[in-house]
């Protein structure tokens, strides 16, 4: 006997068919709610219909060992709420301090957590303006280190 064990297990399954029987009823949970998770996962990332009925069948016929992997690797990176334009307005609120990353409304010119300054002041008309804008609100004028 070349692979160990084989035998033992195949006594166990021989002698015990209840163990038999819980192990196929222990995969085919797995495979469903394998196609359950896919389903909502899918739902989430796209709204295309036939996306969603192509990857629940990948995972349905891949079974979980392998069509589950692929389509964690074929599926769409973002949810689909990532992609609307009040999530990115919400985003342009939003300032991340550059030294210690927490978040601050867009107002203010100091981080709330450690003091950081947040403004950096236009060269050309003295605007106030958020460090990481790539040109001056006011007037247009490049974002550029002294
Ligand atoms: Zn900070
Ligand atoms: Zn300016």
């Amino acid at each position: 006997m070349q692979i160990p064990f084989a035998e033992q297990i195949v006594s166990v399954f021989q002698g015990n068919t209840d163990a038999f029987t819980w192990s196929i009823g222990l995969i085919l949970f797995i495979w469903v709610v394998a196609i359950l998770w896919t389903m909502k996962d899918i739902g989430a990332r796209t709204h295309s219909v036939w996306i969603q009925i192509l990857c629940i069948l990948l995972v349905g016929i891949g079974t979980p060992v392998v069509g589950l992997p692929l389509y964690r690797l074929l599926r769409p990176t973002r949810y689909k709420w990532d992609r609307m334009w009040w999530r990115e307005s919400l985003a342009l609120q939003i300032v991340q301090c550059y030294a210690c990353g927490s978040r601050n409304p867009l107002y203010h010119d100091h981080c709330v957590a450690c003091g950081s300054e947040l403004t950096t002041k236009c060269k050309e008309c003295k605007h106030h303006y958020q460090v990481h804008y790539e040109y001056c609100p006011a007037c247009g004028a490049p974002n550029v280190e002294e």
